[in-house]
């Protein structure tokens, strides 16, 4: 048996590794089981060379636990390690690979997925560490190297018989979670689900069927309980798959998720290698808790499911798995936003999901349609966030009016530009965000022959206000922010039927009769069948107001303002109201005109609307 120093220059990093890395103590299973696969496929590798010859078996690595004894078991079939192999690559490569890793992790204490501590991870979990090794190389001897937390090692010889590697670790008290069942099932499904070497923990009941016709039985049979699927969809061509292996990947990724309405399957090895498959989800309009579903993986290894510096914002809506082994994995995530193959990454993805879509509007726009309810969000999302996004999905962007037909925006713009271009020659897109509410408003604007949209997404208020200061030639306004005569600003005055004199009586009537805080009156020559009196919100200043408030500053702000508009030209206002000799009866007149334009716009409430309920039943009786 010999004895040695891992390394002279060291202190000790075995308390280092214990302390520091508390938090992150699992991921060693992670990283013994990567060193498994990796032994596993290297010995592939020699196989498909010609340079190991023979019949390699079966490759399976196993995961036990040992509870009595305490010990967690990582045993795979690969290549294996000799004397001087344990040497090199334990003491030197895995130790240095260690230490180096944990100077970075002092420096940032963000990393991505902590990938690179490797095998001495193990020391988070063990208090003692034996690796039983055997080389495929032909008459190679087993070697067993033996550590126990401290800088000192042991390595002697051993009659192991089979090819490859079992780390064996002696889990500490504290960490004893570690030789739980369940505890391990949980780290094996998050981090080697999609593993390309089949992985075996315990085994499992299974029925099958024995017999046939009239003969068979049920039966229950012991089988290995593989844990992972060796070759998930994103490693295959697009080809070999049809829309059910998708969606069926879907539901491997996501147990008793709703159907994804279309999905991308990413899939280059020029300039960088990437690889996956990203799905829209159904949107529902709570998409904060649809957001950072994206799964990262670095050759089937998970690595983390927070992906936002890889992924432009907009996309963290999207749900799926990224695979790529170009991106950086032990560095901060300050670092990898500059990383310029990550870059090319984030273009490349914003590229694709842009292309999916024009792809889907051409294929089947009825269909595009129909879903544009659920991709809307995301699209205005996207043409928000993302210059080059913009670019290329804008025009793949629907417009839909109350009348549900969908429209491009350049088809919209064409269609509606003849009756609603105003007199600075931009294209007024009326829109509303209620139609509930505004009803009475969509019916004159429809009388006189306007188009107008139905904008009633979280995100409508921020996307309209990014496409009027794109494209500049249109403006959007909300179908109650001025009476229908000059919802289009087009230059054209109606003579009012009162002269001054009259005018200002009205005025003044009105003025007593609005008793609510910022609301202000003004007269107008509308047609006599428009409402007597309509109370609108004129457009500048309720944007400037909604912004305030989503920036929450609801104290000093904007007052709530809105116009109060007496149409001079109604027979109610023009006859009735003017023709009234006495002023109390007249003042009632006009404050119940004023009441049923706040009813209208449901700002009649509480006891004012009870007051004002009763007030219409005693006129009834
Ligand atoms: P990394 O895997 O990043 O190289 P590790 O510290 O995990 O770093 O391991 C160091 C080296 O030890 C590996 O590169 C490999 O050569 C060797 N090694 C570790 N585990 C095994 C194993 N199960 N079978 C064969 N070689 C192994």
């Amino acid at each position: 048996m010999q004895k040695g120093n891992i390394s002279v220059q060291t202190e000790n990093i075995f308390p280092i590794i214990k302390k520091f890395l508390y938090s992150d103590h699992e991921i060693f299973l992670r990283e013994l089981i990567s060193n498994a696969v990796d032994a596993t496929t290297k010995l592939r590798a020699l196989v498909s060379r010609g340079e190991v010859k023979g019949d390699i078996g079966d490759t399976t690595i196993e995961v036990i636990i040992e509870e009595d004894n305490k010990k967690l078991i990582i045993r795979d079939k690969g290549i294996g390690m000799t004397e001087e192999e344990v040497k090199k690559y334990l003491n030197q490569v895995a130790f240095s690979s260690a230490q180096e890793f944990l100077e970075k992790y002092k420096e940032e204490s963000a990393i991505i997925g902590n990938f690179g501590l490797g095998f001495y991870s193990s020391f988070m979990v063990a208090d003692k560490v034996e690796v039983v090794s055997r080389s495929y190389q032909e008459g190679a001897k087993g070697v067993t190297w033996v550590c126990e937390g401290d800088p000192e090692y042991t390595l002697a010889e051993n009659d192991k018989e089979e090819r490859g590697t079992d780390v064996i670790l002696y889990i500490n008290e504290e960490n004893k979670e570690f030789l739980q069942k369940h505890r391990i099932e949980q780290l094996l499904s998050k981090y080697c689900k999609f593993l390309p070497v089949s992985i075996k923990f315990g085994t499992k009941t299974e029925q099958v069927t024995e017999g046939e016709g009239e003969e068979a039985k049920e039966k229950e049979v012991e089988v290995d309980n593989i844990i992972n699927n060796t070759n998930p969809a994103w490693c295959k061509q697009p080809t070999d798959l049809t829309d059910e292996d998708y969606q069926a990947f879907y539901q491997e990724l996501y147990p008793f998720s709703a159907p994804p309405l279309f999905w991308i399957h990413l899939n280059i090895d020029f300039p960088f290698h990437l690889g996956g498959i990203l799905y829209f989800p159904k949107l529902n309009n709570n998409f904060e808790l649809q957001k950072n579903k994206i799964q990262l993986y670095s050759n089937q290894v998970y690595v983390t499911d927070d992906v936002k510096e890889i992924v432009p914002e907009f996309l963290t809506l999207l749900h799926g798995v990224i695979d790529s082994p170009d991106i950086p994995l032990n560095v901060s995530r300050s670092y990898l936003q500059a990383d310029s193959n990550v870059r090319k990454i984030t273009g490349y993805i914003t590229k694709k999901v842009a292309d999916k879509l024009s792809e889907l509007y051409k294929k089947d726009k009825e269909g595009y349609e129909s879903k544009w309810k659920d991709i809307g969000v995301f699209v205005k999302y996207g043409l928000i966030s993302d210059e080059k996004f913009y670019e290329r999905a804008l025009p793949i962007t629907l417009f839909k009016n109350v009348d549900g037909q969908h429209f491009t925006i350049e088809d919209y713009k064409e269609k509606v530009k003849g009756n609603q271009t105003d007199k600075h020659d931009k294209v007024v897109l009326l829109y509303t965000n209620s139609p509930d509410s505004h009803d009475s408003f969509i019916q004159s604007a429809k009388a006189e022959g306007y188009d107008i949209l139905l904008m009633d997404n979280v995100i409508d208020n921020h996307f309209m206000q990014q496409l009027e200061y794109k494209m500049q030639n249109i403006t959007f306004v909300r179908v109650d922010s001025d009476t229908v005569d000059n919802l289009v600003q087009k230059d054209e005055k109606k003579e009012s039927v009162l002269n001054e004199e009259q005018q200002k009586t009205v005025k003044e009537v009105f003025e007593k009769a609005v008793t609510d805080e910022g609301g202000s009156v003004m007269l107008k020559a509308l047609s006599p069948e428009s409402q007597p009196v309509t109370i609108t919100r004129p457009e500048f200043l309720r944007r400037m107001k909604e912004m305030q408030a989503m920036q929450g500053n609801q104290f000093g702000g904007f007052p709530d303002s809105f116009n109060v508009v007496v149409n001079s030209n109604h027979p109610l206002v023009a006859g009735k109201l003017l023709e009234e000799k006495d002023e109390s009866a007249r003042a009632e007149m006009a404050e119940y005109l004023y009441k049923l334009a706040l009813l209208d716009q449901g700002m009649l409430k509480g006891s004012n609307l009870t007051a004002f309920i009763n007030k219409s039943l005693a006129f009834l009786k």
